[in-house]
């Protein structure tokens, strides 16, 4: 706990390990185009939906960060172990991180804000400080519902380790090259499309609510981030799981959220309705898209 408290306390020590691994999954990710195959784009292409969108997206974010809906706890988990195939650090961590962006967004203490560079927000922050590395007293302070699950403690420390178990399940499938698709390749462009909803819609986009930050609506960013990207009606209504507030704002993560409670696997929806203004508790049969 020391440790991790002068690390916090450092914070603008750069994080060799975090530098080294992203040129590293880069290099990797650029050979992979010279052994393309179909079966390693859908290879790709599959872990990308399970890890962006059932994992970052739906999981992380819209469920563990901002509690729009509840689930059973086997599928928090599951949930869980899908986003740590991002390789964007362990569930806890990035609430906390994502937690902190909504707390102080666009201020000094925002871990990524664009007003402190557009490359430092769409990557350079992952580099220095002490975003990535949250001293326990810091997660404890934003992610206290999180740290009383030990199964979700243990991830966050090894939550390279499911990515290792697919990686060596395509290596069987595929070999080599269908790891070089499966996990680097994909990784690289869905950390770019995820660091784009932190960089990009704090910039470029519109915005339908006045609120205090710079976020954007930019429907560029929500097609390649599953519907991430109406980031200024999120951060007007961070609870609502649904972000896509018009039938044009096309909402993937949404849609699965809907789906997944038809199936009976999600309950107690907040859904930000924009006729009404209000968050409201909804039961799927009252699900109402705005006009
Ligand atoms: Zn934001
Ligand atoms: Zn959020």
């Amino acid at each position: 706990m020391q440790k991790a408290i002068e690390l916090e306390r450092d914070s603008n020590k750069i994080n060799w390990g975090t530098l080294s691994g992203v040129v590293i999954f880069h290099l990797l990710a650029v050979s992979a185009l010279f052994v393309f195959s179909w079966q390693n784009l859908a290879a790709g292409l599959i872990l990308w939906w399970m890890a962006g969108s059932l994992g970052i997206g739906i999981g992380y974010h819209r469920l563990m960060t901002h509690r729009g809906f509840k689930v059973p706890r086997w599928l928090e988990r599951v949930l869980g172990v899908l986003g740590s195939l991002a390789v964007q650090s362990g569930p806890i961590t990035w609430v906390t991180t994502h937690r902190q962006h909504h707390a102080f967004t666009d201020t000094d203490n925002d871990p990524h804000s664009p007003r402190h560079g557009t490359y430092w927000s769409h990557m350079g922050w992952i580099f220095r400080g002490r975003a990535q590395n949250n001293s326990l007293q810091t997660m404890h302070r934003y992610s206290p519902d999180l740290m009383r699950d030990p199964f979700l403690v243990t991830l966050d420390k090894y939550y390279w380790i499911p990515t290792v178990i697919v990686a060596t399940g395509l290596f069987a499938i595929g070999g080599v090259s269908m790891i070089l698709w499966g996990v680097f390749f994909r990784t690289v462009i869905g950390w770019h499309f995820t660091w784009l909803v932190n960089s990009a819609t704090h910039l470029w986009g519109s915005r339908r609510f006045e609120t205090r930050d710079d976020s954007r609506n930019n429907g560029l960013i929500a097609a390649i981030t599953w519907g991430e990207g109406w980031h200024n009606n999120h951060h007007a209504y961070p609870r609502s799981a649904k972000h896509g507030l018009r039938w044009y704002e096309i909402d993937i993560n949404w849609i699965t959220i809907t789906v997944l409670k038809k199936l009976g696997l999600v309950r107690d929806v907040y859904a930000f309705n924009l006729e009404s203004k209000e968050d409201v508790h909804i039961e799927l049969n009252t699900v109402q898209e705005a006009a």
